[in-house]
């Protein structure tokens, strides 16, 4: 990287919810870098809690030795999916644990945003909210080729299974998007327990009250997510690119 970053703006925040006792997601910042990466762990025991902090490390990791673009971003998913699948092979405790990874890597002009599973990213631009990425979830899937509405989806028992995961098969397929930034975007990344409990009206209303104040927003979405049920743990992570 060259070490400029275009980030001038940055929060996050993880918390355990209303429900669960321990906290499986974890996240990574490195604005000096322009990289950050979310993941939702899964898996018994400890194995949760290991996958994600592994994943997360090892993706920012990558990102932070290689040069801005897609080919960085295909690595660092990789070597996230062969760290938590060594792991869990090596301990039979840890059999069946995986994770989400959802990153972005900020350029000069451009981020470069991927993503496994079915955590999000976010562009909050002129006021207007959008949806990066599309789950890889069976519901998401059931919703694209027309066989579940989204209000069916959001009451369906199968929202939990993810399609796609890091760390459960030896290779992993991310999706991988370079998009041109302009000054004052603002990407969000999160798990679903803030997506699940806060709609993008919801998440679009936090961004618009809060003006530029990321932590302000940041903290806002968590109390949000929690006075909806905060049902799961809760991730979210804000920056905004200026040139
Ligand atoms: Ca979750």
């Amino acid at each position: 990287m060259t070490g400029h970053s275009a980030v001038s703006e940055y929060a996050g925040v993880t918390d355990r919810g209303r429900v669960r006792r321990g906290n499986e997601d974890a996240f990574v910042m490195l604005p000096e870098e322009g990289i950050f990466v979310v993941c939702d762990g899964m898996g018994g025991a400890a194995a949760g809690e290991i996958a994600s902090r592994l994943a997360a490390d090892t993706a920012a990791a990558v990102l932070a030795q290689g040069p801005f673009g897609a080919d960085s971003m295909r690595e660092a998913v990789y070597r996230a999916n062969t760290e938590v699948y060594e792991r869990a092979r090596r301990d039979r405790r840890m059999e069946g644990m995986g994770t989400t990874l959802v990153a972005v890597l900020v350029g000069e002009s451009a981020v470069c945003v991927a993503h496994v599973g079915d955590s999000r990213c976010y562009r909050w631009r002129g006021g207007v909210l959008q949806r990066l990425t599309q789950d890889h979830s069976l519901v998401e899937e059931q919703i694209r080729i027309g066989r579940m509405t989204r209000e069916q989806a959001r009451r369906s028992p199968m929202q939990n299974v993810i399609t796609r995961a890091i760390g459960t098969r030896a290779d992993v397929v991310p999706d991988i998007e370079e998009l041109p930034f302009e000054d004052g975007d603002v990407f969000l990344l999160a798990s679903d327990g803030l997506t699940r409990e806060l709609s993008d009206a919801a998440l679009s209303a936090i961004l618009a009250s809060a003006g530029n104040q990321l932590e302000a927003a940041c903290a806002r979405m968590l109390a949000g997510a929690n006075a909806a049920g905060g049902r799961d743990n809760i991730t979210c992570v804000l920056l905004r690119t200026d040139r």
